[in-house]
Order: structure tokens, then C-alpha cells, then sequence
């Protein structure tokens, strides 16, 4: 441990204590357990708006917000009373219902290009079927993902994956066969050459390519449109159908996501968390043509017990309504911008190695940066210990940031400018710690 870590006492300490006996690391999700940073992860007690109280009483600003998808702040009055009002009418009931007709019209009406709509309950579930579905449609088998993209943890995509992945250091997982990791291949990101190269030898072989067109799992990467427009006319031309994996951009970098800033179509597109509004909910689209090929109209198998569940449609509708209102988003870039600026201009004064990455309403402290990173091998090595300081430092102050050097902060609406203000102050006097030593 390191001097900057608080002593493990009190109630979240017990708490862990209790949770390794009974659950694998203590934790239901690997970054949680605070393994990148050291110390003690905080149980939470409950949470409102841009503020997150653990089981000790200690209050934080928190810059996590679940990890995206509380894009209107924990524990929103609207959302609350739209899972109330659906729980009262039942949990699931395995048939169909309205509310899940009213996601998938918002969903369409939101999101260039797509025409049909399937729901599931994880982004893992959204990113795993739409590759099934391009599979079966394309009659191939290969896929191609971008090192450092994280798409959950289906077999074929943690391959070079980031998140939890990058964390750890583990470019793939154990237990993954290797004639399943076999078939997907891994491209740089920014590198139209290396794109052309692959599609030259294989592109009669690659059913889909997926990326993270704005890639947010192995820090923030903001890829040049001439890039991405690149992969787009590579699949065209090769019949190799385009994925943009918004599981963590779509509805947050514009209604439209990153196709609609970008001006670019995928063939399919996958979402999650602000989808759901922070309940459990994915869901892969794309047009007719295509999405129609899923059982029970076509051959592509798909099926979720709890898939369009009313707690998390209602949830979801709550969500996608507000963000309708686009100035939502000028509200969310001003904020970011306003972060950005208080934080580039204390960098420069101060003269640290550090560069404040922000897009819209992501942001990320890039170690070691002095321009913008397209790509994880850009990252500097020594981030994640300088991230360790920053971190707790951070926590101290009483700023929830992600336990991970490679995990991006997410605004809310419920951020303002008095919470981005604290916050930046906070980030200046930790960036103070972490390069005094
Ligand atoms: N794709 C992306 C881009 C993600 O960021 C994530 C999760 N962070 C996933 C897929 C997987 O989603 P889930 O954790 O809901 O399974």
C-alpha cells in the first residue's frame, strides 16, 4: 500500500472483508475491487444526482456514474418514479409489451440509419449477437476488432480488449479456445494502412469489422474522421458488414451517437447503459434487411429471458425523452469544455506531463500526453503508477474517479458548473501529489 492510501477501516473494509469469503475477489465486476490503485474499494450506501455516499458516511462527487449510463445523474426523480410506476405493474412477464415498442421507436427515431431494434439485457449480449448476426447474414466467419476496443466479455471479442482487460494487463482472457480467438483479428486503431493490408489479404473472409468509433475503453482514443470513414469504404467494398459499438457513445456524444457526429452509417450498431437508463438493458440495431434475418422471422438465433424488461424500458424512456431536448447536449459540451479549460490552463501553469482529453461529456487525464492519443500503445508507461497517487488524492478530497488509468470519467446533466468547479480544483491539488513524487 502505498502512504497516499487510507488505512482499510470502517465499514467498507468490513464489508470487503465479507464479500472475498463469499464472491470471487469480493466484487461482481473485476475493476471494482480497486486492484489497479491498491487500497480498499468504497461500498456505496446510496447515491443522488452528481453524488455518491458510501457505508462511512464520506460523500463524493462522482465521476464514474456506474460507468455511463446514469447520463441524467444517480437516482433521477423522473427515472425513479417511470421504475416505480412499471414495478408496480410487474417486474418482467417474458411477452411483449408497449414500453418496449416505445424504446425501439425512440431508438430509431434517434439513431441515423437503422430501421429494427432487438433488446437484450448487457452490452456484452448486444455486441456478441450483432456478430452472430453478421456471421449468418455474410455466410463468414472472421471478425475484426481494433487493439485496445473493449466489447464485452464474449469469447471472440477479448482479444487486445481494454477496460477491466487493459487493467490487468491481460491482452485476452483464460478460458477463451483458441480457434475461437483464431478468428478475430486485431487491427491498430488510426493506421488506414494496416486496414488496407488486412482487407487486401482477407477481406473476402471478414464477416464484420466492430470498433468503438470513439474509443473509450483503454482511455479516451478520439479517432480522425478520415479513419473511420476509411473502414467504412474497406467493408463496403469487401461485403464486410460495419459495427459501431455505442455502448458507451451512443446517446452520449449526441442523441445520434457517434454515427451522427462522425456522419457515418454502420451497418449495425450496439447500446447499452444510457439505453437503460441504469437498469440492466442492451440492444443491437440495424436496418430491416438485415435485422429480420433474427429468429423467429430469419435463421440468426437470438433470445433473452428478461430482454426488453419494463423496469429497464420504463427506465430507458425516461432517459431518451430528455435527451430529445438537444440542448441537453450543449449543456453537457459546455461542461466538458469548462472541465477541459480549468484543467489544461492549471497543466500549463504548472507545467506537469499531463493532457485533459475531453469529448462532449467524456473526459480522461492522459498521462504522459502532451497532444492528443489515437492509439493505447501511445500511453505513456509510467500512467498507471502516477494514476495510482492521482487517484487517491483524488478520493480524499472526496472525487470519485474510476480505479483505473485507463477508465474515462463521465459528466452527467447533474453535473454543474459548482460540481465541475470543485472537481477541477480537487484534480489540480491531486495532480500536485502525484507529481511531487
Ligand atoms: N461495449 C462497450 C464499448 C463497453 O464500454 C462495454 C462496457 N463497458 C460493453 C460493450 C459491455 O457492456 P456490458 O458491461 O453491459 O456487458
Amino acid at each position: 500500500m502505498s502512504p497516499t492510501e487510507p488505512e482499510a477501516t470502517g465499514r467498507s473494509a468490513a464489508l470487503f472483508a465479507r464479500a472475498r469469503q463469499v464472491m470471487p475477489g469480493g466484487v461482481s465486476s473485476p475493476v471494482r475491487a480497486f486492484g489497479a490503485v491498491g487500497g480498499t474499494p468504497r461500498f456505496v450506501d446510496h447515491a443522488a444526482g452528481a453524488r455518491l455516499f458510501d457505508v462511512d458516511g464520506r460523500e463524493y462527487i462522482d465521476f464514474v456514474m456506474s460507468w455511463g449510463p446514469l447520463i441524467l445523474g444517480h437516482a433521477h426523480p423522473d427515472v425513479i418514479a417511470a421504475v416505480q410506476a412499471a414495478a408496480l405493474r410487474g417486474t418482467t412477464y417474458g411477452a411483449p409489451h408497449q414500453g418496449e415498442v416505445e424504446l425501439a421507436e425512440l431508438v430509431v427515431a434517434s439513431y441515423p440509419g437503422i430501421e429494427r431494434v432487438r433488446f437484450t439485457s448487457s452490452g456484452t449480449e448486444a455486441t456478441q449477437s450483432a456478430i452472430r448476426l453478421a456471421r449468418g447474414a455474410t455466410g463468414r466467419d472472421r471478425i475484426v476488432k481494433f487493439a485496445g476496443c473493449y466489447h464485452g466479455h464474449a469469447d471472440g471479442l477479448l482479444v487486445e480488449a481494454g477496460s477491466g482487460a487493459a487493467t490487468f494487463g491481460q491482452p485476452s482472457s483464460a478460458g477463451v479456445p483458441a480457434v475461437i480467438a483464431g478468428l478475430t483479428s486485431v487491427l491498430p486503431l488510426d493506421d488506414e494502412a494496416a486496414l488496407a493490408e488486412l482487407f487486401r489479404a482477407h477481406g473476402g473472409e471478414v464477416a464484420a469489422v466492430i470498433i468503438e468509433p470513439v474509443p473509450a475503453n483503454h482511455g479516451l482514443l478520439p479517432q480522425r474522421r478520415e479513419f473511420l470513414a476509411a473502414l467504412r469504404q474497406q467493408c463496403t467494398a469487401h461485403g464486410a458488414l460495419l459495427i459501431f459499438d455505442e455502448v458507451i457513445s451512443g446517446f452520449r456524444v449526441a442523441l445520434g451517437g457517434a454515427a451522427e457526429i462522425y456522419d457515418l452509417r454502420p451497418d449495425l450498431a450496439t447500446f447499452g447503459k444510457i439505453l437503460g437508463g441504469g437498469l440492466p438493458c442492451g440492444a443491437f440495431a440495424g436496418r430491416a434487411q438485415l435485422m429480420e434475418q433474427l429468429a423467429p422471422a430469419g435463421r440468426t438465433y437470438h433470445a433473452g429471458t428478461l430482454s426488453g424488461n419494463p423496469l429497464a424500458m420504463a427506465a430507458g424512456l425516461v432517459t431518451l425523452r430528455a435527451l430529445q431536448d438537444r440542448s441537453v447536449y450543449r449543456t453537457l459540451v459546455a461542461r466538458g469544455a469548462r472541465l477541459q479549460a480549468a484543467m489544461t490552463a492549471a497543466i500549463a501553469a504548472a507545467q506537469w506531463p499531463v493532457r485533459c482529453e475531453v469529448l462532449g461529456s467524456l473526459f480522461w487525464f492522459a498521462v504522459g500526453a502532451r497532444t492528443t492519443l489515437r492509439r493505447p500503445d501511445q500511453i505513456d508507461r509510467g500512467a498507471a503508477a502516477r494514476y495510482r497517487t492521482f487517484f487517491h488524492a483524488c478520493l480524499q478530497r472526496g472525487v470519485n474517479l474510476a480505479p483505473s488509468a485507463f477508465e474515462v470519467g463521465f459528466l452527467s446533466t447533474a453535473h454543474g458548473d459548482a460540481e465541475i468547479d470543485t472537481a477541477a480544483a480537487v484534480f489540480t491539488a491531486a495532480l500536485q501529489e502525484a507529481f511531487a513524487r
